[in-house]
């Protein structure tokens, strides 16, 4: 599936507008992509440095990276201490204020939502099990994250592969689909597909800003932007940095 070229100027539409069948330009949004940590729950920045440490990771590369090019039995005892950590993660892992807001939008206007995370599926379903009390109470529409792509899922983010996959299984084009994130990887793997990229900036990511097609400071802001749409101006040139540093997302 060919990415659209982010190489001209594109105009998503509010959601109550009616779209013209002669104006090819008009887009909109049909299905949004979260990545997990920092995104759809607080961030975890402490425990991604102790899993630096730990594994050492030389800086400047990326973790999941370094440890799938190891040989065994290092990947193998590599791999159990990213769980391990991931697992003390969980533990003060806290739902993103706005989140329910968003879900809620994005649900009541039949948008689907997709969870794309470089962490283990266990800690996907431990989060879904723990911080979302709605789920468990016999509403699961709103917490309906389907496909959710983890980290066994290669190549992982930055490549657009991913996103790639989640259009296609939802029927749309890669640049009817958002993604919000982070981090870098989150922003390029979207810029990279031809999708929206959405930044929830924080006081530690200000330098990824500058390759978001949008910023925002709480999730349900998002909603205010599908609401009332948007015009998304050529990137110059086309973004794929920076990347690197504290990589997981
Ligand atoms: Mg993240």
């Amino acid at each position: 599936m060919a990415a659209q070229p982010s190489t001209r100027r594109r105009r998503y539409l509010p959601f109550s507008a009616t779209p013209e069948p002669d104006t090819p330009q008009d887009f909109r949004i049909k299905g949004v992509v979260f990545d997990m940590d920092g995104t759809l729950v607080t961030p975890m920045t402490e425990f991604l440095a102790e899993m630096r440490d730990a594994v050492g990771v030389p800086p400047g590369q990326d973790i999941l990276s370094y440890v799938h090019d190891l040989e065994e039995p290092d990947r193998s005892l590599a791999e159990g201490i990213l769980v391990e950590i991931e697992q003390q993660a969980l533990q003060e892992m806290k739902i993103q204020p706005g989140l329910p807001q968003l879900l809620k939008f994005l649900t009541d206007n039949q948008i689907p939502k997709a969870i794309l995370t470089r962490n283990n599926v266990d800690s996907v379903n431990h989060m879904l099990e723990n911080l979302f009390p709605d789920h468990q109470a016999g509403h699961p529409h709103h917490f309906a994250f389907d496909p959710i792509l983890t980290r066994s899922f290669r190549p992982v983010k930055p490549d657009p592969a991913p996103l790639f996959h989640i259009a296609q299984q939802w029927n749309v084009q890669p640049h009817e689909l958002m993604m919000v994130g982070d981090h870098g990887d989150d922003l390029n793997c979207g810029n990279n597909a031809g999708a929206v990229s959405v930044l929830l900036r924080d006081s530690v990511n200000e330098r990824f800003v500058g390759i978001a097609d949008h910023c925002v400071t709480s999730l349900d802001a998002i909603g205010d932007l599908l609401r009332d749409g948007f015009v998304l101006d050529p990137k110059q040139p086309p973004a794929t940095k920076p990347t690197t540093g504290v990589a997981h997302s």
